[in-house]
């Protein structure tokens, strides 16, 4: 690998560093980034082997623990998302997975914002509580819940803002700041903000973690995550759980989703003028009881959303009045818009999250994170504004 073309890559903006951050050309000197499907590599003496391993010589041995081509879009991401550091894996929830369970111990505590990813959910309500570690939700947007959870030394904080599906916006400084006096480090899931329109890091947080499947690959091809925090975090406390365990992304993946961070920013563009216009159409429709979207003056942390972040994001929570008849009504009536459970692609995709998503949560519970059965989780996609608007319009007429 050649690293004469290196350049003073860190005075790039993100921009630039979207296209061009992390790029190391071979000897072939190709245009775009190569793909190195390759599980190990060779030495050309027992010495150089042996130096490898004891860490006297800097270079790949193994494609769990290190690879080009994941290597440039770890970079590249670290970039975009001005973060020290950057570690893939095989997926968003590898990455949750990895974020916390690295960092964390019998007799830990972490606390977290109730409206959670389903699964993310799971690992701090299910599965954490098995090694020992207590765990305590609280309403993210509660400042005065927060305080309390804070108000005992903890190990962990975890959130997700805007939160799924229902859109709730959390005060990342605040929290930030009240989570730092408890002791606490503080995971950021910002798969919905992604890093073109937030970053947790310049706000206080210490780590943040992506499912790369979603807006980074947008285009519904593969899986992938990324964990993103200090040097010292990712080489030291994350590197070695990630090395050991063994959730690394495929070179391929890698691939796929470093091409994707080439064109993330213009996507995200588009995304977010569709979907403010779809919220703005949406709520003109008298079938619809509310419309949940950052980006609209009647969301009831528009103020905090537009402190925080740089647009409002791809997705629009709406609610019919209805109720689940009436979402299945519109569901099955759509003619351009796919059914689908995924998010931040492409493709329009709209899902019911009581039936679906969230299937699993009690009834109660479902409420308490404000999804009833007439509500109804767009991802607004790449189409024509008008198009989604005119497919959404014949379906509440049909
Ligand atoms: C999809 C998603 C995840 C999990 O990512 P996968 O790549 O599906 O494992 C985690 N958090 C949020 C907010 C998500 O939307």
């Amino acid at each position: 690998m050649s690293n004469s073309d290196s350049k003073p890559a860190r005075t790039w903006r993100p921009r630039t560093q979207a296209v061009r951050g992390g790029l190391s050309r071979t000897n072939f000197r190709e245009t775009s980034e190569a793909m190195f499907m390759n599980s190990g590599y060779v030495y050309d003496s027992a010495e150089e082997a042996e130096a490898s391993f004891d860490g006297t010589l800097d270079r790949m041995v193994y494609s769990r623990f290190k690879n080009p081509t994941i290597a440039v879009f770890e970079q590249r991401l670290a970039e975009i998302e001005g973060a020290p550091a950057c570690r893939a894996t095989a997926s968003g929830m590898a990455a949750v997975h990895a974020a916390l369970l690295c960092q964390l111990k019998a007799g830990d505590r972490v606390v977290a914002s109730n409206a959670l990813f389903g699964s993310c959910h799971w690992i701090i309500n299910e599965l954490l509580p098995r090694y020992g570690i207590e765990r305590v939700f609280v309403d993210g947007t509660d400042l005065k819940s927060w305080e309390a959870a804070l108000s005992r030394p903890t190990a962990c904080v975890f959130l997700e803002t805007p939160s799924n599906p229902t859109l709730e916006i959390i005060d990342l400084a605040a929290v930030c700041d009240l989570a730092h006096k408890a002791g606490a480090k503080v995971v950021v899931d910002n798969v919905f903000a992604t890093p073109i329109l937030q970053s947790p890091l310049e706000l206080g947080a210490d780590i943040v973690v992506y499912s790369a499947t979603k807006h980074i690959d947008g285009q519904g091809r593969c899986l992938g995550g990324a964990v993103l925090g200090s040097t010292e975090f990712c080489a030291d406390i994350l590197g070695p759980f990630l090395r050991n365990t063994g959730p690394c992304m495929s070179p391929f993946n890698a691939w796929v989703l470093l091409k994707g961070l080439e064109t993330l920013d213009l996507r995200m563009e588009r995304h977010c003028s569709n979907a403010l216009k779809l919220a703005r159409f949406l709520e003109t429709r008298g079938e619809v009881a509310r419309v949940l979207y950052p980006g609209l003056e009647s969301h009831p942390q528009h103020d905090l959303a537009k402190r925080q972040m740089r647009g409002w994001g791809s997705i629009v929570a709406l609610e019919l009045k209805g109720g689940k008849q009436a979402a299945y009504d519109l569901l099955n009536g759509l003619d351009l818009i796919d059914i689908s459970n995924n998010l931040g692609d492409a493709k329009s995709l709209i899902t019911h999250p009581w039936t679906t998503t969230h299937q699993r949560l009690s009834p109660e519970d479902k409420l308490s994170m404000g999804i009833t059965e007439g509500l109804l989780r767009l991802s607004v996609g790449l189409e024509d504004g008008d198009d989604l608007a005119d497919d959404i319009a014949q379906a509440l007429e049909s």
